[in-house]
């Protein structure tokens, strides 16, 4: 593919940017996490964009990926991820697998990854993706994500990458007593990127900052509300 032969003439100076990314964007933004950072510097961002969008893919945007949806902006990817509090051997709901990227940033971080796409090309173009560059122990759903997935709950986190009014009451139900679930939370009037901590069964909220995501869909493509 495209990537693999850019990687392969322009790898060093791909790697270079890559840390420019970083220092500027994430790092001067706030973002600490050590492991997160050595996460970020791993996963060859080039490597999930369209061919098109290769030579912006360390830029300080979201990019367009297939079937309309986006791969989200680095410094979100980084401080959602941050926000997570991720040691290491979680088990992690992802809901919006699109092009795989954060879901490699994920894995790289030692998550067990459970990933659901609703779009059936995302979820088996993520998992080609993802296989070919050597990512193992995740696991890929075609399906509704406001659903979660049941078979394998409780997580330890959940990370939901498109926004919703309302935290969908699955994914409170399958996350772990002690758990804590990330999402943008809101509707075409804005959303605020919102970290829910579960504590004797109760979600407890706290919004972080304004965002902008793409909306939780329903089967079909529409607006789940
Ligand atoms: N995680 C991606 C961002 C993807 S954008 C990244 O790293 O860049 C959000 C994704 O959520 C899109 O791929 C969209 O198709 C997906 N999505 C929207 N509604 C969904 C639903 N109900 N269930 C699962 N995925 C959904």
């Amino acid at each position: 593919m495209y990537q693999e032969l850019l990687g392969k003439k322009y790898g060093d100076y791909l790697s270079f940017i890559r840390r420019q990314m970083i220092k500027d964007q994430i790092e001067a933004r706030g973002v600490k996490d050590a492991r997160v950072l050595a996460a970020m510097d791993k996963v060859c961002r080039h490597c999930f964009v369209t061919d098109d969008m290769v030579s912006r893919a360390y830029e300080d945007y979201p990019l367009p990926s297939a079937c309309g949806q986006t791969i989200s902006q680095p410094y979100i990817v980084a401080l959602m991820s941050e926000l997570l509090e991720l040691k290491g051997g979680e088990k992690v709901l992802e809901i919006g697998t699109g092009a795989g990227y954060q879901t490699a940033v994920l894995s790289e971080l030692g998550a067990a990854v459970f990933t659901v796409e609703i779009f059936p090309e995302l979820a088996r173009s993520a998992e080609e993706k993802l296989g070919k560059l050597g990512y193992t122990g995740i696991n890929f759903r075609n399906g509704d994500g406001a659903e979660g997935w049941a078979e394998h709950a409780p997580y330890d986190r959940v990370l939901m990458t498109c926004a919703a009014p309302e935290l969908p009451p699955a994914l409170a139900a399958q996350l772990a007593e002690g758990g804590r679930l990330v999402m943008p939370v809101g509707g075409p009037g804005g959303q605020r990127l919102t970290v829910f901590t579960k504590s004797g069964g109760a979600m407890n909220a706290r919004a972080v900052c304004d965002v902008a995501f793409v909306p939780l869909l329903k089967a079909g493509g529409e607006r789940a509300a």
